[in-house]
């Protein structure tokens, strides 16, 4: 709860909304109590006690110590006579009150919503800033698989942009929790600021409506109230607790369709279908189990609260049938009394439901929270020093990673040394720890800390400088170009925002990419979807190309597309990295026969570890490994 508190107190930051708010709560409130009141004249007009016309009963006000005399007396003179005339005259001030009222209570629901709308837009934009600088592990852990997702490990999809998958749960569980849990939050807010905040005001001036009318009888039910509340209490821990598990399990559920059906070809091809129904509904009956622990206190809420009301109120009217048989209190009054309260009750039973509302945002705002105060990505600091631009050497001096929940090692004590301008392929079965190894050298992960080695440029652990100097650096071209939703030139300049037309243009031609983007419909504003689905995969890769060209990078890191890609793409392609890799130090996850033998040096990894290191020809002669990788694995041009 204590999440959902400090959460909500961000409302504070609009103060004149809520002020307005809460005063229109009031008036609304207000209007309607004195409508109440008011109606005690009414009725005993009605139940024909009260015979006096306007005249008279102007004169009683006068008399009364509030108006003491304030009415002169030639309009007193001048209103029309007549019980009928009296009661029309009462009526139609009624009816301004509830005018009154129910402008107060639309002025209050619409700011109260206004409120609630800015500040959860408000969250929802600090916590996907805190995702988006969020470690990739971090993220990684919070999917709960220490496996990537039969997306990725069985075959080249789901690598997300620099580096390996992030983890579809991991990914899936953050989105929902972003979206979720802020619609759960603000539904929690709303219920809290409009909804509680005008069913209590409304039951309390029923209550003081009471208390004006009889004050006996209106402690009497008040007693009920308290007894009531500590029962709401009780069972609003038990739908807090139930509700967050409900939810966790939702974004296990969540988590399971999304990467069943993301892997869709990979399920059908594996025939996995039964599998995958088979764990989707394990997941469904938790869910179902959740829910079904928070039914009895859902269900007996409300007809527990009814009940005690029901027995309170009789016991009521029997004491108090007795008083007016006996004459001690007056019929009107105790049927004002009386509605009052049934007004006070009305008001306040929402209550229940209302509590049940917050209390189930309260496990959305707890899991909010734990998103806010995650830690960012280290190396933002602005007090580390910038790394001067790679000029000599990147090292691996014997690093050892782990994935987060993972107990094998992904690197184990890899030790290696490249100089500046070197071109280094790396290859090795699937899940030999190539990708994860490149990822070290952009930081996207750290090795273990204390005993997991260091990563150096030039000499210089990488953790000691700023992150973005690092970054900056490095040029990433993945398998899978990730295209986000815009035109072709914005997403050349991605995360270049200044670069200027000649710079975008230049580079899309060094990266022999120009020539299919002009023959677009749109050329450079051509729009391309969050998929890019429009563009083949020779296209999507030059695109990747200039993107990273555009950055000039003192280091390139590639990972070459497993797939096949047309002869016309695959020749641009490997014609633009040749001319890029000039002067760079270049890093390739390779897949191709020509890359290897082109590359300066291949580095062979199995199982986390470097086996051997040479060139083509002698890596045949001596490295199984590497022989068995290159005659199964290695696709030949053509
Ligand atoms: P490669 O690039 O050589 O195919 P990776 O670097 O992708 O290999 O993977 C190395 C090892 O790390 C594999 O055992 C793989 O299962 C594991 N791994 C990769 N990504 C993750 C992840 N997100 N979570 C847990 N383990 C992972």
């Amino acid at each position: 709860m204590n999440a959902f508190w400090s959460l909500s107190r961000r409302m504070l930051r609009y103060r004149a909304a809520l002020l307005g708010a809460l005063g229109m709560a009031l008036v609304s409130a207000g209007s309607m109590g004195a409508g109440l009141v008011g109606l005690l004249p009414v009725l005993d007009k009605v139940l024909g006690k009260d015979r006096a016309g306007l005249p008279e009963l102007a004169t009683r006000l006068n008399e009364s110590s509030w108006v003491a005399g304030r009415i002169p007396p030639q309009l007193i003179a001048a209103l029309p006579e007549g019980p009928v005339t009296a009661l029309v005259a009462m009526m139609l001030g009624l009816g301004v009150l509830t005018v009154i009222g129910a402008t107060g209570n639309f002025l209050h629901v619409y700011l109260s919503l206004t409120l609630v709308n800015r500040t959860i837009a408000g969250i929802r934009r600090e916590v996907f800033h805190r995702v988006v600088r969020m470690p990739l592990a971090a993220i990684i852990a919070a999917g709960g698989s220490s496996e990537p997702s039969t997306g990725s490990s069985a075959g080249g999809g789901g690598r997300d942009e620099g580096g390996p998958s992030t983890g579809v749960g991991g990914a899936s569980d953050t989105v929902s929790r972003l979206i979720n849990d802020c619609n759960g939050l603000g539904q929690g807010l709303n219920a809290l600021l409009s909804k509680a905040v005008a069913q209590v005001t409304k039951g309390v001036a029923a209550l003081g409506a009471a208390v004006y009318v009889d004050l006996r009888l209106t402690l009497a039910a008040l007693i009920a109230g308290v007894v009531a509340g500590v029962i709401i209490r009780k069972l609003g821990k038990r739908i807090r607790r139930a509700s967050r598990a409900a939810l966790e399990s939702q974004a296990d559920l969540y988590g399971v369709a999304t990467e069943a059906l993301q892997g869709l070809r990979v399920v059908k091809v594996h025939g996995a279908e039964r599998f995958e129904a088979g764990r989707f509904h394990r997941i469904n009956k938790s869910v179902m189990h959740e829910l079904n622990r928070v039914r009895t206190a859902r269900a007996l809420a409300s007809p527990l609260i009814e009940t005690l009301a029901v027995f309170t109120f009789g016991a009521l009217a029997v004491v108090m049938g007795k008083a007016i048989l006996d004459n001690h209190v007056d019929p009107s009054e105790f049927i004002l009394t009386m509605a009052s309260l049934g007004v006070a009750g009305g008001s306040l039973k929402p209550l229940t439901g209302i509590l049940g509302d917050i209390q189930t945002s309260a496990a959305a705002a707890d899991r909010l929270a734990e998103l806010t105060k995650t830690r960012p990505e280290p190396g933002h600091d602005l007090k580390l020093p910038k790394l001067a631009r790679h000029a000599q050497s990147i090292e691996f001096r014997g690093v050892t990673f782990h994935y987060p929940r993972s107990n094998r090692p992904s690197l184990s004590n890899v030790s290696l040394t490249i100089q500046h301008g070197e071109t280094v392929a790396f290859v090795g079965p699937n899940g030999s720890g190539k990708t994860t190894l490149l990822a070290l050298v952009p930081r996207l992960f750290d090795p273990d800390p204390n005993v997991g080695g260091q990563v150096l440029i030039d000499g210089r652990d990488v953790r000691l400088f700023s992150v973005r100097s690092l970054r900056r650096q490095i040029g990433v071209v993945t398998q899978e170009t990730i295209l986000f939703k815009g035109t072709i030139r914005g997403n050349i300049a991605y995360g270049a925002e200044n670069a200027t037309e000649e710079r975008i243009i230049h580079a899309a031609q060094r990266a022999r990419a120009h020539e299919f983007i002009t023959q677009l419909t749109g050329g450079y504003d051509a729009a391309v979807g969050e998929q890019g689905l429009t563009l083949s995969g020779g296209q999507r890769q030059r695109l990747a190309i200039a993107r990273a060209m555009l950055r000039d990078p003192a280091i390139l890191i590639l990972d070459e597309a497993t797939s096949m890609i047309d002869a016309d793409s695959e020749a641009k392609i490997a014609e633009a990295l040749q001319e890029f890799s000039r002067g760079r130090t270049s890093l390739i996850v390779a897949h191709r026969l020509s890359t290897v033998i082109s590359a300066d040096r291949i580095v062979v990894m199995d199982q986390g570890r470097i086996v051997d290191v040479g060139r083509h020809g002698e890596l045949m002669k001596r490295c199984t490994v590497y022989r068995s990788i290159a005659e199964r694995q290695l696709l030949s041009p053509g």
